[in-house]
């Protein structure tokens, strides 16, 4: 092997991330075969942020928020739980489809089988994408995403727990067309792509903007200014916007601001992925008549009785930036407790990942509820809220004396319960400090 085809067959894993992969590379047979390149990124997520960080520095460009960065990574987090329990529930059906209803037996080493597959998952996005924007039900199950008051790379990963509900359902008319381990290819590499183009270190990409999504027509899509509301659809290919009529570029005399039309105001991971819900099924109970629950229910999270489907574009708010963002007024020394405790829960969920297959469902189930509880602990911390401190406490002593059951059932070495209960103990020590430190300046 030469040197260039062994830098090409390395940097695969990087490549990925880009969608640079080329068929041969990333092709195979059965489903089953097909790698999980989702989990095997976050090495590249950790590091990509990492580098975009430093761009930011020396760019100038607006910094990661603690705050905000943890609670995007927190839903990233929430939404791959479910798939340590169960990995699809729409993918069986995706199978059976393929098997009764396929239209043709398209070659599965053939080239024009693996860009075909890419073209049709990404038109599907598009399509996907765009009801999730017009239809109330399915935008609450994507919300999140667009919850983030920031633009960096960590708001890609801010993703709804319920969102693969209604992708997956949606993408079973492909079985027809896409071989199984094709739509496993490119529904991973098409969701990797998307990582890249949240952040504001890239302006323009001069041609490249013409044919694809870019981090500009991105940011676009994110914005809640009036001209960004409802537009660029885009996973990959930027053309299918085009095409329909959903494109704008951005545009440098009004500056982005990104967020909800009515923003979230939380960083209660919780509430983060079920407020529209609370909302929308509030409206369902209060407006009269069968036709406008449905209408609540089916039409654009902005509708209302009498205006069009996708509500009034005259009663959108003209927001201009700069608008103030949501934040509390902690500690920086609060923020990096929280990074650091947030860390060791990613490492918790890695273990569980990798280990999964030998866990039993009660050592998995504990696992996943401490994780959530973990969540929910930091969500407070950051809101400041007044009983955050109890909450965490009890997190940590719970933990304590989980490492010496885990260590009773085998399920944890004794070194690592050690290692843990240090840094319970040390964790413990600085709340007690942060206390009375607060006390002090109070008086
Ligand atoms: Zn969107
Ligand atoms: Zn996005």
């Amino acid at each position: 092997m030469n040197t260039s085809s062994t830098l090409l067959s390395k940097s695969i894993g990087l490549r990925q991330m880009f969608y640079l992969v080329l068929p041969n590379e990333a092709n195979f047979e059965y489903y089953k075969q097909v790698p999980e390149y989702i989990n095997a990124a976050l090495p590249y997520f950790t590091g990509m942020i990492l580098v975009e960080y430093i761009m930011c520095i020396f760019l100038n460009v607006r910094r990661l928020r603690i705050s905000d960065g943890i609670s995007s990574a927190s839903a990233g987090l929430m939404q791959q739980i479910p798939k340590l329990v169960i990995k699809s529930l729409a993918f069986p059906i995706y199978l059976w489809v393929n098997e009764n209803y396929k239209l043709y037996s398209f070659e599965w080493d053939s080239p024009f089988t693996w860009y075909m597959s890419f073209l049709l998952l990404d038109f599907g996005y598009y399509v996907f994408h765009r009801l999730a924007h017009e239809v109330h039900v399915v935008w609450g199950a994507h919300q999140v995403h667009h919850s983030s008051e920031d633009y960096n790379l960590t708001t890609a990963l801010r993703q709804s727990m319920f969102q693969h509900c209604f992708s997956e359902c949606l993408y079973i008319p492909l079985g027809m067309i896409i071989p199984p381990s094709h739509y496993m290819i490119h529904v991973q590499l098409n969701t990797l792509y998307q990582f890249w183009i949240h952040t504001e270190c890239i302006d323009t990409l001069g041609p490249l903007e013409y044919i694809l999504n870019t981090p500009s027509h991105h940011r676009v899509h994110h914005g809640r200014n009036i001209y960004c509301i409802d537009k660029n659809y885009a996973g990959v290919l930027i053309i299918f916007d085009k095409m329909f009529g959903t494109f704008e570029a951005e545009r440098k005399a009004e500056p982005v601001v990104y967020g909800l039309v009515t923003p979230l105001a939380s960083w209660n991971p919780f509430w983060t992925q079920i407020c529209v819900y609370v909302h929308m099924f509030k409206r369902m109970y209060n407006i009269k008549g069968v036709k406008n629950k449905l209408s609540v229910l089916l039409m654009g999270p902005g509708w209302t009785e009498g205006s069009p489907r996708l509500g009034d574009p005259s009663k959108l708010p003209d927001i201009r930036a700069p608008q103030p963002r949501y934040d509390r007024n902690i500690s920086n020394a609060v923020s990096v407790y929280g990074l650091i405790h947030f860390v060791l829960i990613i490492a918790m969920f890695d273990f569980f990942i990798r280990k999964q297959q030998y866990l039993s469902a009660l050592s998995l189930s504990v696992g996943i509820l401490l994780i959530l509880f973990s969540l929910l602990c930091f969500g407070f911390i950051f809101d400041d809220k007044e009983d955050a401190i109890s909450f965490e406490i009890t997190r940590l002593v719970t933990v304590f004396i989980g490492t010496f059951i885990g260590e009773r059932f085998d399920a944890l070495d004794p070194n690592t319960a050690l290692i843990i209960r240090f840094v319970i103990i040390v964790s413990i020590g600085f709340w007690v400090s942060n206390h009375f430190n607060k006390k002090k300046k109070v008086e």
